[in-house]
């Protein structure tokens, strides 16, 4: 049977009440996306359509409906496999990460011996009420005042659950949280991880979107020496996880955020610990929401906090760990990579992990017509996908991305149509075998 291997069902239910309400949501949208005097009339009103198309998606569908939606555009029964995302801390610093710095600075204050109470206490102090001002102050001015969404974590949850009861062998829904949030729940996210992923559970994997704000390395994921990882976790259980693997995208809104474990240090074009680069780990953004440029925002954040290498260093301790980097790298870098341009590097980096590591897949999704040319597919296939090992072909998925495609002008029964046309026989390959083998082995 046909898998799409990535699609979200992202309902109102997330977002804030203004925002439910369709006129607002369009102007954010719209502005998040192009500043207006760069586009002519009728390209702007083909945009408010797409827009408009969008935002009726989130506001009038139930997943159910988006479900089936999907179907009729595939005009056949389908597995669909829809993306949850934590937007916790999207638009918001996590305001509890402050007061629990602040706590455990006043904890090791308490825990000083006499002695160095007496000789340095004052000084230290300074320094104590300094940072912590420091602190809370860029915390402060970070936030803009507006978070669009409104328990997205908890109503993700509900909408998809009540979906796999619905269609319990049709959907298969990925979980997503936040390594942030870890002291949120009683049992940390990896408790919340192994309540809702497995077998006989709603979600059948993990989604992870590194560029909302943490690291892959966050060490809530990654360290495993007081115990069990996430990734230690899943890569035991073999719980597949699909994170966001391309340059277009989305990001965390802040122009500052404290980031625990690794970040991609461009001068070296390696990993290496935040706080290497930043002052206590915390770094400051050149973009920030104000200066908008959408795309120079959210780049800047997918390429600090969600380049290849620093998932080459997840993969090297977690060597077995399943994981799709979706996108391929995504369609602009594919493009550039076609015509031999070396910005255009995601795509090669991840056909190298592949080859270095057994249970790295990548998917198809979002790929829309970028530069508007016939057969583009059909390019895609014979330069890039074609000359691949065997073994790399099996680890490649088809995904849509539903219904993200809608802003990019593509009706999904041409994409699929697209696809099927360009990759002939071997669209059953990458559309049922790779990813049953993905979801299911
Ligand atoms: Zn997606």
């Amino acid at each position: 049977m046909l898998i799409d291997a990535h699609c979200h069902f992202f309902t109102k239910n997330i977002l804030t009440q203004s925002l439910s309400k369709l006129e607002s949501y369009m102007t954010s949208l719209e502005k998040l996306s192009k500043p207006a005097s760069t586009i002519g009339p009728k390209e702007l009103q083909k945009y408010r359509d797409q827009v408009f198309e969008f935002a009726n998606h989130a506001i009038e569908k139930t997943p159910l409906e988006m479900y089936e939606t999907m179907k009729e555009a595939y005009g056949q029964d389908f597995i669909a496999v829809p993306l949850m995302l934590d937007f916790s801390y999207t638009f918001i610093a996590p305001k509890d990460k402050v007061l629990d710095q602040k706590k455990s600075l006043l904890n090791s204050m308490k825990s000083m011996s006499e002695k160095q109470r007496e000789k340095g206490l004052i000084e230290w102090m300074d320094d104590l009420a300094k940072s912590i001002e420091d602190k809370i102050d860029y915390y402060d001015r970070s936030v803009i005042g507006v978070d669009v969404f409104k328990n997205a974590y908890e109503e993700q949850i509900k909408d998809l659950t009540r979906l796999k009861k619905e269609r319990p062998d049709r959907v298969y829904p990925f979980f997503s949280i936040d390594p942030r949030r870890n002291d949120e729940f009683d049992q940390g996210i990896l408790g919340e991880i192994k309540k809702y992923i497995g077998r006989d559970k709603p979600f059948t994997g993990l989604k992870l979107y590194t560029s909302l704000g943490y690291s892959p390395t966050h060490p809530i994921l990654y360290d495993d020496s007081s115990g069990e990882s996430v990734y230690g976790y899943c890569e035991k259980h073999q719980i597949p996880i699909t994170i966001h693997a391309s340059l277009e995208g989305f990001s965390h809104m802040l122009d500052k955020s404290l980031v625990e474990g690794d970040i991609y240090y461009g001068p070296s074009g390696k990993a290496i610990p935040s706080h290497h680069a930043y002052k206590d780990g915390i770094v400051d953004y050149r973009n920030n929401f104000t200066s908008m440029s959408f795309s120079e925002l959210t780049q800047e954040r997918l390429l600090l906090l969600n380049h290849p290498n620093i998932w080459r260093k997840v993969l090297t301790k977690y060597p077995n760990l399943k994981l799709n980097m979706a996108h391929f790298g995504g369609i602009i870098q594919m493009c550039k990579f076609l015509k031999g341009n070396q910005t255009g590097f995601y795509a090669p980096e991840i056909i190298d992990l592949m080859k270095e590591f057994p249970n790295v897949y990548t998917d198809l999704s979002c790929l829309y017509n970028y530069e508007k040319k016939d057969l583009y597919m059909e390019e895609i296939y014979e330069k890039i996908y074609e000359p691949l090992p065997e073994h790399i072909k099996d680890r490649v998925m088809y995904g849509s991305d539903y219904y993200m495609l809608i802003l990019f002008d593509t009706p999904l029964d041409n994409y699929i149509q697209g696809f099927r046309q360009a990759f002939g026989p071997e669209f059953k390959r990458i559309s049922e075998e790779n990813p049953k083998r993905f979801l299911f082995d």
